[in-house]
């Protein structure tokens, strides 16, 4: 069997955190990974690495949170950027003025879902339980993405719009891009109903799970997003963790019936 591209790595006192190894050895200036629930502070149902803020935690819990989740992926913490997640498809260009963005407050922050730097030391960084982490690495023009795509930025492509604007500002062509798909909810687990449905361009992404129901597999729709973009199938990781299957090591909304934190994606270029 394959390894899966989102490998743990466990350590006595420290955050459980999934890295995207093959990326990291291939291209060792970039890091990239996603965290566990695992090796926080956050009581439950929060239990116990919840690295969100809209989620009505402790603030102090959730920085001590990505305080540890940042110094374990090897960063400051005042290193992590992020946006005010909305389930649209609006890019956020980040540099360094930007940077430690919304690491420890939800005030004055973008109202977006993806975000892409060229700059070093930026750990752009984004929330999920269930939706699903798109991760992009261009090594000719040396820039990152991060998306954040639930059904509804799915649907709305925000794949092309993060690869318009890495094209636009960094001048990013698809066929370079490495692109990752991380932990989300599958279509072991992902029950859909046809109000859902039918906004899906694509007809090979659901199964019928009969009262009208579906099963839908978003992972893959962003997987045939990409390859319509322009991205080379064997340019594309894809895992196969369930978020919903898996709640002894992720937050999954739809099984805890939203009642639950949330785990943080991430990619950077090192400093
Ligand atoms: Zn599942």
């Amino acid at each position: 069997m394959m390894m899966d591209p989102f490998v743990r790595r466990e350590t006595e006192h420290k955050p459980e955190l999934l890295f995207l190894d093959r990326w990291m050895e291939r291209f060792p200036q970039l890091t990239a990974g996603f965290s566990t629930r695992n090796g926080g502070v956050s009581a439950a149902p929060l239990n116990s690495l919840n690295c969100a803020l809209h989620v009505n935690d402790d603030a102090n819990n959730v920085i001590d949170n990505r305080r540890r989740l940042a110094c374990a992926a090897g960063f400051s913490p005042d290193a992590m950027t992020c946006v005010e997640q909305v389930h649209g498809i609006e890019v956020a260009i980040v540099t360094g003025e930007q940077r430690g963005m919304g690491s420890c407050s939800r005030e004055d922050v973008p109202h977006k879902d993806a975000l892409i730097t060229a700059e070093p030391n930026i750990m752009l960084t984004a929330f999920f339980a269930d939706c699903v982490p798109l991760y992009f690495y261009d090594p000719d023009c040396r820039a990152v993405g991060l998306a954040h795509a639930g059904w509804k930025g799915t649907v709305r492509n925000i794949v092309q719009s993060t690869l318009d604007a890495m094209s636009r500002q960094y001048g990013s062509s698809p066929e370079h891009i490495h692109a990752a798909i991380g932990p989300s909810i599958g279509a072991c687990c992902y029950e859909v109903d046809d109000k859902v449905i039918d906004q899906i361009p694509l007809a090979n992404v659901y199964v019928s799970a009969g009262n009208g129901k579906y099963m839908l597999d978003l992972k893959e729709m962003n997987r045939q997003f990409m390859i319509k973009a322009g991205i080379l199938p064997m340019n594309i990781e894809i895992t196969r963790l369930c978020t919903s299957c898996n709640t002894d090591l992720f937050f999954s909304h739809r099984r805890e019936q939203g009642k639950t934190g949330r785990m943080a994606g991430w990619i950077a270029l090192k400093g």
